[in-house]
């Protein structure tokens, strides 16, 4: 069993060009993931000098590591947001989650990127009687608030959609999409560069200081350059470089592992239709079949981020939750085993907009496939809007949710809670 990324074995991600060390910029934008990088993009595109720069290389974060599920949708149900925010922002939000696939798409027509994208849908499955009636709920408001058809398969026609026997019914979204995530953060490095943006990996941003009114002083590993903007997109690796941003997101690890390649008949009687798969527990599993027919099973095994220790436990976790829902893989290999760390909100939301002056884009929570590209090129349209003199045409509902931080303040970027978290999340699982 290989401690490595299955997708990463399927594309090799081109090393940038190198560049001279700017002096100025219009944007530097931190972290070379999907929200770096289609940020970068959009700038460039518009004519801003562009620089990224990555600690590590490009997509070396969640990006390269993720299950390639493009999910419509939010976290958190729609009555629960519509609770919070009222129902003309919840739908704005739910607006957008389906028009960040519809943005992947686009970009990948327009930027020629083969990356085995494929709207297959996707099916969340009950692993509880009560959790199906809370699907039959949540199709009503969607369709009602949203105008967004779900189905719901009841547990007797679900064999045509999964061939395990433990749930208790499905939800199925058609819009939903799968995609080979390392491909596409590499088709999105180079179209980056293609419009002009400049990448440097192996260059980790030190420290970002204000200098005068509207620019800024980036200190790199490699060097020290001016900015008039900067675009942090770190993901769940914020650090103390972006120490209120840090404040705000819970760093929490996720897992997966990747059987070898199943006989054809073996692959579709385990998923029929090809869906991208997840149950209904608050500590859940996610699955689908890669492109070439493995199966492909990952969820939150450990919660602290990944370390060879974590990994090694995660593969054993996974790999029994895997039996329990498919016990016909006891006989398949296992080949690969990888973390990756997700980025938690305390309000389990994404936000994206500007914090003491630095733009931002964040708070993904396991669900950033599509919205980490498509909020990182509204992000990149306010700045150019700013930059031309017209105000914000106000596109981007998430900038306008506040962006919490922890209760009574009791978080400096160390998530010591996090055992205690996976425990309750274990216990409310076994409640509800
Ligand atoms: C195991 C796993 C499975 C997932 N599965 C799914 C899924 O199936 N569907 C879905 O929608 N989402 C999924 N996600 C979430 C999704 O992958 C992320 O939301 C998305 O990739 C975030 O992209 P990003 O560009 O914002 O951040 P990242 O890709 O994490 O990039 C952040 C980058 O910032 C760099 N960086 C950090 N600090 C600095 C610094 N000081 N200087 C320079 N560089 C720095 C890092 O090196 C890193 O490369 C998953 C995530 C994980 C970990």
């Amino acid at each position: 069993m290989k401690e490595k990324t299955f997708w990463l074995e399927t594309v090799e991600i081109p090393t940038p060009a190198r560049q001279e060390f700017p002096e100025r910029v219009d944007v530097a934008v931190i972290g070379a993931g999907f929200t770096g990088l289609s940020a970068a993009r959009t700038l460039a595109k518009s004519g801003a000098s562009v620089a990224v720069f990555d600690a590590q290389t490009i997509g070396w974060g969640a990006s390269s590591r993720n299950g390639g599920m493009v999910l419509t949708g939010l976290k958190l149900p729609a009555s629960t947001l519509i609770a919070r925010y009222g129902k003309e922002v919840t739908a704005r939000m739910y607006a957008a989650s389906l028009e960040s696939i519809d943005f992947v798409e686009r970009l990948l027509r327009e930027e020629n990127i083969a990356c085995d994208f494929a709207r297959g849908g996707h099916l969340e499955v009950a692993c509880k009687p009560k959790h199906f009636d809370d699907f039959r709920r949540s199709a009503d408001e969607t369709a009602r608030h949203f105008n967004h058809q779900q189905r719901l398969i009841p547990r007797d026609q679900l064999q045509s959609e999964i061939g395990s026997a433990i749930y208790h019914g499905g939800l199925v979204d058609e819009s939903s999409a799968g995609v080979n995530p390392a491909r596409l953060v590499a088709g999105l490095a180079s179209a980056a560069q293609r419009a002009g943006a400049a990448i440097f990996e192996h260059s980790h941003v030190n420290e970002i200081q204000r200098e005068g009114a509207i620019g800024w002083k980036i200190a790199t590993q490699h060097g020290t350059l001016r900015a008039q903007n900067v675009f942090v997109a770190t993901s769940g690796y914020t650090s103390r470089v972006t120490p209120a941003l840090q404040r705000k997101i819970i760093p929490i690890g996720s897992y997966i592992i990747v059987t070898e390649v199943l006989p054809e008949k073996l692959a579709a009687e385990l998923s029929p239709r090809n869906r991208m798969i997840f149950d209904s527990k608050n500590y859940l599993y996610y699955y689908r079949l890669t492109p070439d027919r493995r199966m492909l099973f990952g969820g939150r095994a450990a919660f602290f981020p990944e370390n060879t220790s974590t990994i090694r436990r995660s593969a054993e976790i996974l790999r029994r939750g895997m039996l329990t829902v498919y016990p016909r893989l006891r006989d398949a290999k296992i080949e690969y085993v990888w973390g990756g760390t997700l980025d938690f909100a305390f309000d389990i939301m994404p936000h994206a907009g500007q914090l003491n002056g630095l733009h931002f884009s964040l708070g993904y929570a396991g669900h950033g496939v599509a919205m980490s590209a498509y909020l990182g090129d509204k992000i990149a349209q306010s700045i150019l809007q700013a930059h031309n003199g017209n105000p914000s045409r106000n596109e981007n509902p998430f900038a306008q949710i506040p962006f919490p931080n922890a209760p009574l303040g009791l978080y400096n970027g160390r998530p010591w809670f996090l055992p205690f978290a996976g425990a309750w999340y274990k216990v409310l699982d076994w409640l509800t």
